[in-house]
């Protein structure tokens, strides 16, 4: 398991790479992802270096509850009036390519489930 501080995204958040960022607080941070898998593909990740779902713990029970705001927040800014999905890939059975905890927000067009 990688380091989340030396993370693409722990880039992003110091600035060291560039990101086409849309949102940013004391917490959280949202960004576009740069492989879109949908017409808008926004990220939001803490700032605060967690790898992983798993990897929370109940004391950061307000932050994650600031991602989900922040996900609602972002998503009506980039005018998903008609709904989105909100994925949270964990590990490696989940997909996760990025240890750094990131929600994908995918809106822009109809979603199908099951998902692959
Ligand atoms: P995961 O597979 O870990 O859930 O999602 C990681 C996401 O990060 C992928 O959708 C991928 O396209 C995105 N990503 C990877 N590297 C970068 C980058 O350097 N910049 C941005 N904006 N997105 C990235």
């Amino acid at each position: 398991m990688s380091n989340p501080q030396d993370t693409i995204f722990a880039k992003i958040i110091r600035r060291e790479i560039p990101a086409e960022i849309v949102y940013e607080d004391e917490l959280a941070i949202a960004f576009k992802d740069v492989n879109p898998q949908a017409p808008v593909h926004l990220l939001v990740i803490p700032k605060q270096p967690i790898a992983m779902l798993s990897d929370a713990e109940s004391e950061d029970h307000r932050l994650m509850g600031h991602l989900l705001l922040t996900v609602k927040r972002v998503a009506e800014q980039a005018g998903l009036t008609n709904g989105y999905r909100v994925v949270i890939n964990t590990g490696e059975d989940g997909g996760q390519t990025v240890y750094h905890l990131h929600l994908h927000i995918l809106g822009g067009r109809s979603m199908q489930w099951p998902p692959g």
